[in-house]
């Protein structure tokens, strides 16, 4: 069985396969369209899934599908099904391994610092990243309820209201905080940001120029994967 589902709303309709039964092994297809607006759901069957989705699908797996409008149609599933007729209609994943084997070594690898370094025996010079920034975001929960479709809901949204942050340079640590009673206080944090990043990577710099280096500052923040980041984000396209 498989159940087609619309996505988004307004022309062009777009109909996505979203679910695929397949029913004691039997291969015969049964295929319906699911349609919710919200408080009624309807259930219909469809005689000729082509039509409706603008795609075709491989008879032997029924799960590649090639859009009908296509101009390579015909090579293109020929060039699958002979490949599904191989693996019996089931996707088949290679490791495809590289030419030359190459020595598992990242922390040389993904460090142009560290790789300089060593390819000129200057391993000594090498040094840690000593001055960063840190952030933490301080945020409040605010009621919405709003629904998406029937089975999901947002209960509440965070939203910041305090920003902190600490600096550490060679001469010292110094920390910087904006809250909701400034305006734009985000965009504010931001700015300072930008601007304290420039001694921090003064200091964190190698003297000597001729060592390749990166000139990226860490801001670290806490427990901030998640929601801080996607706060930032909205803050960061501005104008600067
Ligand atoms: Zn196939």
């Amino acid at each position: 069985m498989r159940m087609v589902d619309s996505e988004g709303e307004g022309p062009p309709p777009h109909y996505e396969l979203k679910q695929n039964y397949l029913v004691n092994d039997s291969d015969k297809q049964f295929n319906i369209l699911f349609i919710n607006d919200g408080f009624n759901a309807h259930i219909m069957y469809i005689s000729e899934v082509e039509a409706l989705t603008g795609f075709r699908y491989c008879n032997i797996c029924h799960k590649q599908t090639f859009r009908i409008g296509d101009i390579n149609l015909q090579q293109s599933m020929r060039n699958h099904m002979k490949k599904c007729q191989k693996n019996v209609g089931k996707i088949v994943k290679k490791v495809i391994l590289e030419k030359f084997a190459k020595p598992f070594v990242p922390h040389i690898l993904s460090n142009m610092t560290y790789k300089y370094l060593l390819a000129n025996n200057f391993t000594h010079l090498f040094k840690p990243t000593r001055y960063y920034i840190t952030y933490d975001i301080e945020t409040l929960e605010k009621k919405v309820n709003e629904k998406f479709g029937d089975s999901s809901q947002v209960t509440a949204t965070l939203i910041p209201y305090a920003i902190e942050s600490t600096v550490k340079l060679a001469c010292g640590i110094h920390s910087f905080y904006y809250d909701i009673r400034t305006e734009d206080f985000l965009d504010k944090w931001l700015e300072q940001v930008f601007e304290e990043t420039k001694q921090v990577k003064k200091d964190n710099k190698y003297i000597d120029e001729t060592i390749t280096q990166y000139y990226e500052v860490l801001v670290i923040g806490f427990n901030s994967a998640k929601i801080d980041a996607s706060i930032l984000f909205k803050n960061l396209k501005s104008k600067d």
